[in-house]
């Protein structure tokens, strides 16, 4: 074995020892098994991990290979990790400025009360009273102003520019096209194009759905109104708390799977003081130690929370062990998220809900069509998101513009007015946004390959599963979700199939 050769084992190694340390602090906190995450220790324990050896070994070979090969791909997995963990530890005393302030701020209101910055979305999201919710998220959007935004936008020009300072490529958009292995200007124009392709089916839907759910015009609408939009209790009743797990289990053995893959992911959603309120899952050991963690709240978005969580879980429990560690715990997150969304969209198929959930028959076209309009919704401001990060990330427009510009692009997009305020801290950053969109176009491509193969009601089949896993899951992340695209479904990524769904949902 030659000495480069073993130099990148123990890059490896030591990559691997760091993250499975790193992913068992992130669950043993937001589990509730311990007060707080002390990231900070672990990072000095592990800083060789990270250090500039490892950097300029993985820039060689990234350098030093042909595009194409399994060199080359390894190499932009491992430089993109770096360069995150890199930046990621030398933002972290901003960063934890940013979460001190969120879990301590509060936000003065007009009787002379106070809300927690953190319980605001909810509380707004629940209030009925047009006029008090804005009232409410006008005082966040003071607040934020003063507080949040400035320190958000000194941490992403410092993301800014330190990436670019690594001089993988000119400038932070060419970087990210060089390790993640997409256009994201490409993308962009996807996204201009989706937006005016659904703007007619957008204007039919939106005042329909406001008069209904809120009892307003489009002229008033704010974002404050969307979060109360999408808040439906209308359907809770038949997505029973109780029945959930074993519901959910159930379709994956009769899709022919083990529902924890053989034990090793264990499901964590019972009760618990100090449980973080947002499901997640941490692979602490892949594919063999794998937390699905869940704190009930009830209803609809718990069923859809825990299918999410479960396509993560699966995937990473799954993971062929013989796979290299940038395979096994980096690469593209397109592809795990589309995984996790293709299991929450069974919440928009009609058969899967008839089969596992209590909607009824009289309420199925109602739920639909409004799971359709959420759908339509979410993707048009996820498509202004990444239309706008692109010209923040881009440079071209200068900070000061840039509220103006983030208040313009998601206000036209969905129709709800977004406050200035929030343009800084409305932000996925490197791109994540980007993986989201991927995500969401693979996992259409995907059920419908599903559909071709194992019928309608692929779920249930008992041959889907294996295929699934040995298909799907067990590659790791060795692939963009373009090649997956290709030769899974024999297609390229488009929003063309969500259209279609959206159409179906929606008729
Ligand atoms: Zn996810």
């Amino acid at each position: 074995m030659n000495a480069s050769v073993c130099a990148l084992d123990e890059l490896r190694a030591k990559g691997e020892a760091f993250l499975q340390d790193v992913s068992r602090e992130y669950y043993s906190s937001h589990a509730g098994l311990k007060a707080a995450a002390e990231l900070q220790p672990i990072y000095e324990r592990h800083r060789d991990a990270f250090g500039d050896e490892s950097l300029e070994l993985a820039l060689g070979l990234l350098g030093q290979s042909a595009p194409g090969s399994d060199e080359h791909r390894s190499g932009r997995m491992l430089v993109e990790w770096l360069i995150e963990s890199r930046v990621g530890r030398e933002l972290a005393p901003l960063e934890e400025r940013e979460i001190a302030w969120e879990g301590s701020a509060m936000i003065p209101l007009a009787d002379g009360g106070a809300e927690p910055y953190r319980r605001a979305s909810i509380t707004i999201a629940n209030t009925r009273d047009a006029k008090e919710r804005r009232a409410l998220d006008d005082a966040r959007a003071e607040l934020v102003k003063c507080g949040l935004a400035p320190m958000r936008q000194e941490r992403l020009a410092r993301e800014k520019e330190l990436v670019e300072k690594m001089t993988v490529a000119p400038n932070y958009l060419d970087t990210f096209d060089a390790l993640a292995g997409i256009s994201v200007r490409g993308l962009r124009d996807e996204c201009q194009a989706f937006l005016r392709d659904t703007q007619p089916m957008w204007d039919d839907v939106l005042p329909e759905f406001l008069k209904r759910g809120l009892g307003i015009t489009p002229s008033e609408a704010t974002r404050a109104d969307a979060t109360a939009l999408l808040r439906v209790p209308e359907f809770d009743q038949a997505f029973p708390a109780l029945e959930m797990e074993a519901r959910v289990k159930g379709q994956v053995v009769e899709m022919g799977t083990s529902p924890d893959a053989n034990g090793r992911v264990r499901y964590d959603t019972g009760e618990r003081e100090g449980k973080r309120a947002r499901a997640f899952c941490a692979p602490v050991a892949i594919p063999d130690e794998v937390y699905l963690v869940l704190r009930p709240h009830g209803g609809q978005n718990d069923w859809q929370t825990l299918l999410h969580e479960l396509g993560h879980a699966l995937h990473f429990a799954n993971i062929d062990s013989a796979l290299p560690f940038e395979y096994r715990w980096l690469g593209d997150n397109s592809i795990t998220e589309g995984y996790a969304m293709l299991f929450d969209h069974r919440m928009k198929d009609r058969g899967w809900l008839g089969r596992y959930t209590q909607l009824g028959k009289s309420d199925m076209p109602r739920y639909l069509r409004a799971a359709g309009f959420e759908e339509l919704q979410f993707l048009r401001r996820y498509c202004a998101k990444l239309i706008y990060e692109v010209e923040l990330y881009g440079g071209a427009v200068p900070w000061s513009a840039l509220p103006e510009l983030y208040v313009a692009t998601l206000t036209s997009a969905t129709g709800f007015k977004y406050q200035s305020a929030d343009a800084f801290v409305d932000v996925d950053p490197h791109f994540y946004s980007a993986r989201y969109l991927r995500a969401w176009q693979l996992q259409a491509l995907l059920a419908e390959t599903l559909v071709e193969r194992f019928n309608e009601d692929w779920w249930r089949n008992p041959r889907a599963g294996p295929w699934i896993v040995q298909e799907l899951f067990s590659q790791g992340q060795r692939e963009l979700a373009e090649e997956q695209a290709q030769r899974v479904a024999k297609k390229s990524l488009s929003f063309a199939p969500l259209v279609k769904a959206i159409e179906g949902l929606l008729t």
